[in-house]
């Protein structure tokens, strides 16, 4: 993490928000945020260009903006999707190992009762 990274990160704390970083590969200027084409021909010089897949124009800074929010919504999600996975119904932490556990035992207390009723 770089020392920025910190100082956001501390400062976000603070302010009681979240720093979420995109991975320094992630195509923001590359990506059409329209249809997700990955332009690999733009140039750092094309301020304005012309998706080839959908024909939509596109500002090369907003374009970027657009594609770096879509991104940080997309990581939340993904993050408040596995915390609810990792929570059952009383908001126990619960792992993949021990639901399965859970699951094997309700079945064999089922086997069970319905043995003791034949
Ligand atoms: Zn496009």
């Amino acid at each position: 993490m770089l020392i920025s990274d910190v100082l956001f990160t501390y400062k976000a704390d603070w302010n009681g928000t979240k720093v979420i970083i995109a991975d320094r590969y992630f195509p923001s200027s590359k990506m059409c945020h329209v249809c997700g084409n990955i332009n690999h021909d733009l140039k750092l010089k094309d301020r304005i260009w012309t998706c080839p897949a959908c024909g939509t124009v596109l500002d090369r800074d907003i374009n970027a903006a657009i594609n770096l929010k879509k991104e940080g919504v997309r990581q939340v999600l993904s993050e408040h999707a596995q915390d609810k996975l990792e929570q059952n119904a009383c908001g126990e932490i619960i792992s993949p190992v021990s639901l399965h556990s859970a699951t094997k035992q309700a079945v064999s207390e089922k086997q069970e009762l319905s043995s003791d009723l034949t």
